[in-house]
């Protein structure tokens, strides 16, 4: 079953950039993928998750999520199925954590706004996944960016929806929360079935846990598959313009950037 397709996907901005398009793109997304979306910067990658997320319309083709055309939902209904952790830009409106993650309940709140026990609930236990219910009370500006991350994480998992689409969700953070978000996602894939796609510069946390990738270049879909199929010691040249030297094992495989 496919959750996204994208069919013949064309798509310019309307300003700005006269250089940047993204061509051609087929993308079929199946239930249950947990994908790691590649590329070097300015290669398409957040305008893809846009395109994903129905925040952005294509000038051709469509968008299918379940089987139907994205534009013919609702933001609220598009909000039930998909949720979207932004790449943090450290400026937000001073929010509480507890009422950032809130508002990942408020596809699901009536016309009021009233917050039931059951949403304080999931609050709390999102909160808990991502190891910050005690900053619950803190300003989101006034903890550390990795921590802000989490926060948005948690928010996204408080929104229970099928698939979540992560742009860059490690960029603030340190080694260890980085895995532990790469784990805690597979997690929610296998447990919950939830479909991931989410953009990485470390081609080893995505070799570590997802299976499947994908690598855009210059607005070009240019690989999709298998994690394993996708990073090869040759794309990682041809893509990322980078040696490389990747050693197999059993069931995973390690990648040793070289640096010359
Ligand atoms: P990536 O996430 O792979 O770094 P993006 O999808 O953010 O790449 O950007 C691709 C290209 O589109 C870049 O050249 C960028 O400058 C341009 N771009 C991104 N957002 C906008 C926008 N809102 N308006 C005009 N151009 C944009
Ligand atoms: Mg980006």
């Amino acid at each position: 079953m496919k959750i996204i397709e994208l069919k013949d996907i064309s798509f310019q901005y309307q300003s700005g950039s006269e250089n940047f398009s993204l061509d051609d793109i087929n993308l079929p997304v199946k239930k249950g993928d947990y994908t790691s979306l590649m590329g070097p910067n300015g290669s398409g990658k957040s305008t893809l998750l846009k395109l994903i997320s129905g925040v952005v319309q294509p000038n051709l083709g469509v968008v299918n999520l379940l089987g139907k055309n994205i534009t013919h939902y609702s933001r609220k209904e598009i909000a039930r199925k998909i949720a979207f952790v932004p790449q943090s830009t450290g400026n937000a409106y001073p929010f509480s954590v507890f009422e950032i993650v809130m508002m990942g309940r408020s596809p699901y709140l009536n016309l009021w706004g009233n917050e039931k026990k059951e949403d304080i609930e999931i609050v709390r236990e999102s909160l808990n996944q991502v190891g910050i219910y005690h900053l619950r009370e803190k300003g989101i500006n006034e903890i550390s960016g990795g921590e802000a991350q989490r926060a948005y994480i948690a928010r996204a998992i408080a929104q229970k929806t099928e698939m979540i689409l992560l742009d860059e969700p490690n960029s603030h953070l340190d080694i260890e929360h980085q895995i532990a978000i790469f784990k805690l996602l597979k997690e929610f894939n296998e447990s919950a079935g939830t479909t991931i796609i989410t953009i990485s510069h470390d081609l080893n946390l995505a070799a570590s846990f997802c299976k499947k990738g994908i690598i855009l270049n210059q607005g070009a879909l240019v690989k999709e598959g298998m994690i394993g199929e996708v990073l090869t010691e040759e794309n990682i040249k041809m893509y990322f313009n980078v040696n490389s030297k990747i050693e197999r094992h059993k069931s995973s495989f390690t990648i040793s950037i070289l640096a010359s």
